[in-house]
């Protein structure tokens, strides 16, 4: 059957992305709305002409159970531009450097407590400890989502130690949150998500970080799908409002007044900005809330360029006891098997960065210069070259306690309007991965409409 009905994707990030190539994967005829003059969203390279560089507006990380964003990866060409070293390192001040392991025998024992001092007994208790979170994440007790990670962590008797080196950095870096404000919940599922696929996969889930910038990774591949599938690529098209008519999608207005006929639409726009486009669904209200309740959490970045290396160990190091919340320090260069020239990139990632947001750039930089010459001895010398730094107020949406059940399925009670985006319901928190899995099961769901579609005119015309 010719089919000559046009899908809207509203929102060129991760999801909006993954939502386009596949529905023109799938011959679909595809619109991609974009209010940016560039694609990408949260996920994008960042220009430094001063050095001629470009960094990421924040390091991202993988894990080894993206599938969805694998997938992405595939169909755009890029799937080979990520890498998986097996494990990072945890630092302490004054130099002290642990090899943090994540894959193979290695990673039983960082489970059992990574930490330099840790004892026989403080093993013991972090196995038990670690055994009683992993059932608990599978069978979840009731009052997991009114308690935060840290609670959780105390009530599993979780010993000091193994928190400073393992649970309380992962628990951060897994929803963005620090473990005083985290929901348990939240936590808990990603857990739950990670022990499933590493039975259905017989390993470990394992941290990777792609060896490319972001757009050359996420966007050039995508550029090529739609214009080898003629994808009209909208930039600087801000969508208003997604029209429905009779129960179903039928186009969608722009601020600029002006409409586009869609025969069905994927709206992958972030939860701070669902206002207003979703006003002719019955459900907008219950959606609009529950976008508001989950709110936003803030990400800083700082891109230090040196005049010479800080002998990191691994490409990913983690500062243990830094500022407050754990700060992640990335050897840019070795990332990108890159041989530095007159420079050393170091980006350094602050989660939960609710006090550094506020902060001058000026004092983030002199900040953070100071916290690497505590962790890294070869830095008490070092002279700056070039800093920038990348605030993202709403980098993701927040995971603290009180906002889990709240995230909006794909699916609405429009049949062909799908929602995508990190905050909708998946498997995952706020993740590249959640984007990715979001516009996969909106993809879905919409082609199976479309099926049902047809058929049902098969049959009226039989
Ligand atoms: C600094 C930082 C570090 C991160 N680190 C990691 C990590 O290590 N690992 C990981 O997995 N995840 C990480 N994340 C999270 C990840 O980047 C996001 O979860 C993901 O990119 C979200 O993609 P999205 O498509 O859902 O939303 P977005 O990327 O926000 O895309 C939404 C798009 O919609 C557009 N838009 C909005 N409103 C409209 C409108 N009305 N009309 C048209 N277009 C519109 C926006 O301009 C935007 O391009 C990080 C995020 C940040 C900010």
């Amino acid at each position: 059957m010719n089919d000559s009905r046009r899908y809207v994707v509203i929102g060129g990030g991760l999801a909006g992305l993954a939502a386009a190539v596949w529905l023109a994967e799938a011959g679909k005829q595809v619109t991609l709305l974009e209010r940016r003059a560039r694609l990408g969203g949260r996920t994008q390279a960042m220009q430094v002409p001063e050095i001629g560089d470009v960094p990421d507006n924040g390091q991202h990380v993988v894990a080894s159970g993206y599938r969805s964003l694998f997938r992405y990866l595939e169909s755009v060409g890029t799937r080979d531009c990520v890498e998986f070293p097996g494990g990072g390192t945890l630092r302490w001040p004054g130099g002290r450097a642990v090899r943090l392991h994540t894959s193979g025998p290695g990673a039983v024992r960082t489970l059992l407590g990574a930490h330099p001092d840790a004892g026989p007994l403080d093993r013991l208790r972090a196995l038990r400890a670690t055994v009683r979170l992993g059932r608990q994440a599978l069978f979840q007790p009731a009052d997991l989502a009114d308690i935060t990670t840290e609670q959780w962590f105390e009530r599993v008797g979780m010993p000091a130690k193994a928190r400073e080196a393992l649970w309380d950095w992962l628990a951060l870096g897994i929803a963005a949150e620090p473990v005083q404000r985290e929901s348990a919940k939240v936590f808990a599922d990603v857990l739950a998500t990670g022990i499933r696929i590493g039975v259905r996969d017989r390993a470990g889930v394992t941290i990777g970080y792609p060896t490319v910038d972001l757009d050359t990774l996420y966007i050039t591949g995508a550029e090529r799908v739609f214009q080898k599938c003629g994808v009209d690529v909208r930039y600087r098209s801000v969508a208003r409002k997604i029209v429905v008519t009779d129960g179903l999608v039928t186009g969608v207005q722009l601020v600029d007044g002006t409409e586009i006929a869609a025969d069905a639409v994927v709206c992958a726009v972030p939860n701070s900005r669902i206002h207003g486009l979703l006003d002719d669904l019955p459900e907008h209200a219950e959606i609009y809330a529950a976008a508001d309740k989950l709110g936003v959490t803030p990400i800083v970045s700082t891109n230090l360029y040196l005049d010479r290396p800080l002998g990191t160990k691994s490409a990913m190091e983690a500062l243990i006891g830094g500022t407050g919340v754990i700060d992640e320090v990335f050897d840019r260069q070795r990332m990108h098997r890159r041989t530095p020239d007159g420079s050393w990139l170091y980006c350094l990632t602050t989660s939960g960065a609710y006090e550094q947001i506020h902060k001058s750039n000026d004092e983030i930089v002199t900040e953070q210069l100071a916290l690497i010459r505590r962790y890294y001895p070869e830095a008490q010398a070092a002279k700056l070259v070039h800093a920038q730094v990348v605030k993202m107020p709403k980098a993701t949406f927040s995971q603290a306690v009180g906002t889990s059940g709240l995230r909006p399925d794909q699916r609405t009670s429009v049949p062909n309007l799908m929602l995508a985006g990190d905050w909708t319901r998946t498997d995952w928190s706020a993740t590249m991965e959640s984007a990715a899995q979001s516009a996969e099961r909106a993809v879905q769901a919409l082609l199976a409409h479309t099926l049902h579609e047809d058929r049902d005119t098969m049959q009226r015309g039989l």
